[in-house]
């Protein structure tokens, strides 16, 4: 049963007071705490090896160089990628669809009346690249559907999906509701159109197991934060195939072969998409930090925060105007508010109890507007949550909501 003693005290800022209350961290997809083995890594990554990598000739330059490719192997092992080749370090989920969108639309490969498929679940992060994308393209953006669930419409989409399509953008598992899509069918299905698929994996990579090639999507994105990483390092897979026929993006050093003031010639994968310096120690930290879930089990961590989320979800549920978003099998996040109290006030008042939610819209603005609300109350899971979170969790939500009637 998670999470053991010891596992706890490998986070160490779980063991603290806020306004002189045990301090009750359920704001889990917007960012996770770094085990032990993650802030000693980065530690030994500047106290013994820091230097730049690749062309160094010095024991230093190696050792940074080794430890960041093996940090790309321990990634490519976690998604089951094909190659090394097929994972590029970015900044961030955000920088990833950037990346993706930019280059398609350099490719030249989108033109006016064509279609980008994205879902009403979708993360800002998601919707606004393709919006910019659409704009420089004439392209157009059309919208999966959910219904009252925060559930997908399956029947809308297979009517929306046409060899219009030429791109699927879609998110594993909503941040907002913690709705899980069916993503591998719909990625089947986009991909029988002939459409390019990227899947964000922002909530879904510390949540569930990653195949790659079991998913059969062309592009997966996302951020070691939200998978007890640091900030600033995250991930780009992309099917190689694809990868080597798109144009570079960002132009700089590593990211060519030659250069002369008549001509560049560029590196190949995964070099081409890493132009500039990369977050070396953010790389080597994310590795450590799949490797401590790798030590528990991915499968473990979401049976034990899947037990959490239902019983917080049955307790929450006793709560008189209490409104849960999403379906009852819903993952990583419980979205709530309380009928004629505002999401603001209750997350405020939970925080003077040393609860730790989020409250607002969670960068899903459009998904808001399609409940007619400005925001819920999320509480969101990590492996180090316990049965008295959830307990500390329905007291606060309770006690809050009673104070503000
Ligand atoms: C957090 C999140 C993003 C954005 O991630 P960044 O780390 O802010 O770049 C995108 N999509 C989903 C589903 C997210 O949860």
């Amino acid at each position: 049963m998670l999470p053991t003693e010891s596992l706890l005290a490998d986070f160490l800022i779980l063991d603290q007071s806020i306004h002189g209350r045990r301090l009750v961290y359920l704001d889990n997809a917007a960012t996770t705490q770094k085990p032990m083995s993650v802030l000693l890594t980065s530690r030994h990554y500047y106290e013994a090896i820091n230097s730049n990598i690749h062309r160094g000739t010095h024991q230093l330059a190696r050792a940074a160089t080794e430890s960041f490719e093996n940090a790309r192997k321990t990634v490519a092992t976690y998604l089951n990628a094909a190659s090394t080749d097929e994972v590029i370090f970015t900044s961030g989920t955000t920088a990833g669809i950037n990346l993706v969108s930019n280059i398609l639309a350099l490719s030249g490969r989108l033109r006016a009346g064509d279609e980008i498929l994205i879902s009403a679940l979708e993360h800002h992060s998601n919707i606004v690249p393709w919006q910019m994308l659409c704009e420089r393209t004439g392209s157009v953006l059309k919208i999966i559907p959910c219904d009252d669930h925060g559930v997908l419409d399956q029947e809308a989409f297979s009517k929306i999906l046409s060899s219009r399509t030429k791109v699927m953008a879609l998110t594993w598992i909503s941040n907002a509701f913690g709705t899980v899509n069916p993503v591998i069918e719909m990625t089947r299905a986009a991909k029988e159109m002939g459409a390019l698929v990227l899947i964000d994996a922002a909530q879904s990579a510390a949540h569930l197991p990653t195949d790659v090639q079991a998913l059969g999507a062309d592009f997966l994105v996302f951020s070691g934060h939200k998978l007890y990483a640091p900030t600033g390092i995250g991930v780009l897979w992309g099917r190689a195939e694809i990868l080597n026929d798109l144009p570079p993006f960002l132009g700089g050093g590593e990211m060519i072969k030659e250069v002369t003031f008549e001509k560049t010639t560029y590196n190949g994968l995964p070099f081409k998409y890493e132009a500039g310096t990369p977050n070396i120690e953010g790389a080597i930290a994310l590795a450590a930090a799949i490797e401590y879930v790798n030590g528990i089990g991915v499968g473990a961590i979401h049976a034990h925060e899947m037990e959490l989320i239902r019983s917080a979800a049955e307790g929450l549920s006793s709560i008189k105007g209490i409104h849960l978003y999403g379906p009852a099998d819903r993952s990583g996040s419980l979205s709530f508010s309380i009928e004629g109290l505002h999401h603001y006030d209750i997350g405020t008042l939970m925080d003077q109890m040393g609860v730790a939610v989020r409250t607002g819209h969670h960068c899903c603005q459009p998904l808001m507007a399609r409940f007619g609300i400005t925001g819920t109350v999320r509480a969101s899971f990590a492996l180090y949550n316990t049965a008295e979170d959830v307990a500390a969790l329905i007291a606060a939500t309770e006690k809050a909501a009673g104070m503000l009637r």
